[in-house]
């Protein structure tokens, strides 16, 4: 089994759902990277600034990267430049500098809310409440390079599937009702970023839009 026919797996199993897949290439060499690439991928997604900008300038141009690991407002600069998708928006704080860094870009950086729904403690995504109240923040901030188009969330590390089928559903049904309250220039939410590995079958069959694999791909991590 190598990379390409993992990535094959993979899309097979998306078929006709509205997902796409992002291959999370984090502590991955170049090499491994672009077997992927030359099986097709173009959605890669990395945890770490620095990582992620040292392959950036290595790699192919039209790689689209996300970045899906805890942002610090001072790294953003370094990835505003070309990032195609923040999933870790988690403060008005960060928000506002992913913002400014576009704006001096001159573009609009996509970004999703991540959204704490695991039953484990974490310091990382936002409550149902903070999400609400973190909603209507952006919505009179004023921003305009930025645009958030989702939620993002991690399920419990867990063998039980009926809990991570109730915490995909859960935040699926936060995005449901956040769309409702919150529709303008800033939110227009219909993207969701669920499921690993390990659980992004369940992911999918809960109306995932973007699955991230890294080990399922390119093997466990060392
Ligand atoms: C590492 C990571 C993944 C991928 O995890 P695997 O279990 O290797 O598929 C997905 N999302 C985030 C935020 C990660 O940090």
């Amino acid at each position: 089994m190598g990379i390409a026919s993992n990535l094959q797996k993979y899309l097979e199993e998306i078929g006709g759902s509205h997902c796409k897949l992002v291959a999370i290439s984090k502590t991955m060499p170049e090499d491994l990277i672009m077997e992927a690439y030359r099986a097709g991928q173009r959605i890669f997604g990395e945890n770490r600034v620095q990582e992620l900008v040292d392959k950036q300038v290595k790699l192919p141009q039209d790689i689209q990267w996300h970045m899906v690991g805890h942002l610090q407002s001072n790294k953003v600069k370094y990835i505003a430049p070309f990032v195609s998708l923040i999933h870790s928006v988690d403060s008005l704080k960060l928000a506002g500098e992913i913002n400014k860094q576009a704006a001096r870009n001159n573009r609009i950086i996509p970004c999703l809310l991540q959204v704490h729904i695991a039953e484990e403690e974490t310091k990382f995504g936002l409550s149902e409440e903070e999400l609400g109240q973190l909603m209507e923040d952006i919505s009179i901030s004023g921003f305009k390079n930025i645009k958030i188009v989702g939620l993002m969330g991690m399920a419990t590390f867990t063998d039980d599937e009926d809990m991570i089928r109730r915490e995909f559903r859960q935040l699926k049904l936060m995005m449901t009702k956040a769309a409702q309250s919150f529709e303008n220039e800033l939110i227009e939410l219909s993207e969701l970023s669920m499921g690993m590995s390990g659980d992004y079958r369940i992911a999918i069959e809960e109306g995932s839009t973007l699955i991230r694999v890294g080990t399922g791909i390119f093997g466990a991590r060392h």
